[in-house]
């Protein structure tokens, strides 16, 4: 689509942790004070995604997720009731930082999965 903005995107200047024909894991816009935040978002444009998709890039996100957020012992993935991105269906992962400028954002969101890094029980 010639004016959506992610399919624009110029790859090569994103910070890309995981690509395969159906999606992209990357560094959101903004880390919003967060050491790290990143999401899955399908590459293809979809309003209703199917089940089968949607847990295929929830699993590589926490796949994903688990490298990245390896500084702190857990991450979650939040439902997308705030998002600003059309067409393209995404997750977003977060850790949790109550210094971050989106914490009582991430406090109202649902979280979909929360997820232990390797430093969980440390
Ligand atoms: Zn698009």
């Amino acid at each position: 689509m010639r004016d959506c903005p992610l399919c624009n995107l110029n790859l090569k200047k994103e910070k890309v942790f995981y690509e395969d024909d159906f999606i992209v894991i990357l560094r959101t816009k903004k880390l919003k004070k967060h050491q790290e935040r990143i999401m899955v978002v399908w590459k293809e444009h979809y309003t209703n995604i199917p089940d089968a998709q949607f847990y295929y890039a929830m699993m590589k996100l926490i796949d994903v997720g688990k490298k990245a957020f390896n500084y702190t012992p857990k991450f979650i993935i939040m439902d997308g009731t705030f998002q600003t991105i059309k067409h393209h269906f995404h997750l977003v992962a977060s850790d949790l930082d109550p210094a971050s400028e989106d914490f009582d954002l991430i406090l109202k969101t649902q979280w979909l999965e929360v997820i232990g890094t390797e430093l969980e029980g440390i």
